[in-house]
């Protein structure tokens, strides 16, 4: 099939579920991405924030050829080994804890709440279950996290929401202090909003949630699904607020690429759990944790997240250079290789144009343009997608 025939084939038998960008991409090697008609494009958007390590990365490609060639998927019925390896050394690298894998960042985000819930039913009886989430949020597309979602688009047509939560504008704490009810058990917030256009709350603002959660005896749920694994310059984002939370959740490049999730808790919350009380078929199989495994071990052996914090600074930079050149930019914020420009116009024309002069980046909540390439990016491929967005940018009427 041609690149024609395989579009109308994806119309005819996929359902419409995503705006998609007229072309198939076949291949990938680092930040470029090549599609059915040989054409390279940078890659800024890398599966939305999964494929921190560039594509095809040899390290993980290598773990996964060889897990696949041993033992593929049991059960978590049985012990499996890279599973243990790998639940070990994110511990290590996060907070002493527990961790319950699964297959995608909704998924974790419905495990955090059902812990969340079962965990304020033990320790204070029933009754206390209600979860304050943050407005302009975003967690997922299963019921609960479409519910948990601060967001009335993602919600429309698919009520009755679930019962149990609110909402509380984001970096408040004064008015997050006022949703608390005698039924709230938890706080689930993003430590930067992805979705919803790269808000950066201030620098203290997790730290006080933090306090409040302690002064109240809450649960912080820190959902780290887009901002975890390096993304931010640290290896996850709350590492430069001096807290901790009391169940993270994680999910997009935990594998580069093979789909997992997960959802670490203290040892304390994390132990109301029993056999029966929450699974998946597929969650911590041999071969997406061997690509874990790999992925998180080249992380640390190469440096990856200084790296980023580095290119995060550079990119930074030359779009501040670029915001006084053009009027369109509003603001650039960003932290690490999670970088926003908010626009006085929408920014799908400019995410268009941007494709055909060879650079994939993406746009949220409308007006702004989202960066997130591989934390491995260097600075002569920061420095074309700033040439192509300067062109792009310059073309606005
Ligand atoms: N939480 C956050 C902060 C996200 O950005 C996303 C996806 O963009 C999700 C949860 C949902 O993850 P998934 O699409 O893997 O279910």
């Amino acid at each position: 099939m041609n690149t024609d025939e395989l579009i109308a084939s994806s119309k005819e038998y996929i359902m419409n579920t995503y705006n998609r960008i007229p072309v198939v991409l076949v291949k990938g090697e680092g930040t470029k991405v090549w599609d059915s008609d040989g054409k390279m494009y940078l890659d800024f958007v890398a599966g939305i924030a999964v494929c921190n390590l560039g594509h095809s990365h040899p390290r993980v490609v290598e773990a996964i050829c060889k897990q696949a060639a041993m033992l593929t998927h049991v059960s978590n019925l049985y012990h499996i080994q890279p599973q243990i390896e790998y639940a070990r050394l994110l511990v290590q690298n996060a907070f002493p804890g527990q961790v319950f894998f699964c297959n995608s960042g909704a998924e974790a985000n419905e495990g955090a709440i059902k812990l969340a819930r079962k965990y304020s039913c033990e320790k204070h009886g029933p009754g206390r279950y209600e979860i304050i989430s943050m407005e302009n949020s975003f967690h997922g597309r299963t019921m609960a996290t479409i519910t948990a979602t601060g967001q009335k688009k993602f919600q429309v047509g698919f009520e009755p929401l679930l019962d149990g939560f609110r909402y509380a504008p984001f970096n408040d704490v004064a008015a997050l202090e006022k949703a608390i009810t005698e039924k709230t058990c938890a706080i689930l917030l993003e430590p930067i909003q992805g979705e919803g256009g790269i808000k950066i709350p201030d620098p203290d603002y997790l730290a006080q949630v933090r306090k409040l959660c302690n002064e109240r005896g809450l649960l912080m749920i820190l959902d780290e699904v887009q901002v975890g694994m390096g993304r931010t310059g640290t290896l996850f984002a709350y590492q430069d607020s001096g807290i901790e939370p009391d169940i993270m959740t994680l999910a997009k490049a935990i594998g580069n690429g093979y789909p997992i999730g997960a959802m670490l808790a203290k040892k304390e919350v994390a132990s109301v759990f029993v056999p029966g009380n929450h699974a998946a078929t597929f969650g911590g199989n041999p071969l997406g944790m061997a690509a874990a495994l790999a992925t998180l071990k080249t992380m640390l052996d190469e440096r990856v997240v200084e790296h980023c914090a580095g290119m995060g600074r550079y990119f930074m930079a030359a779009l501040e250079h670029l915001k006084q050149k053009h009027a369109v930019i509003r603001e650039v914020r960003g932290k690490g290789l999670i970088v926003g420009i908010e626009l006085t116009v929408e920014g799908a024309g400019i995410v268009s144009r941007c494709r055909e002069l060879g650079a994939l980046i993406n746009c949220t909540a409308g007006n702004v343009l989202r960066f997130v390439p591989p934390l491995t990016v260097t600075a002569e491929e920061i420095d074309q997608v700033v040439g192509i967005l300067d062109a792009a940018l310059g073309e606005v009427k």
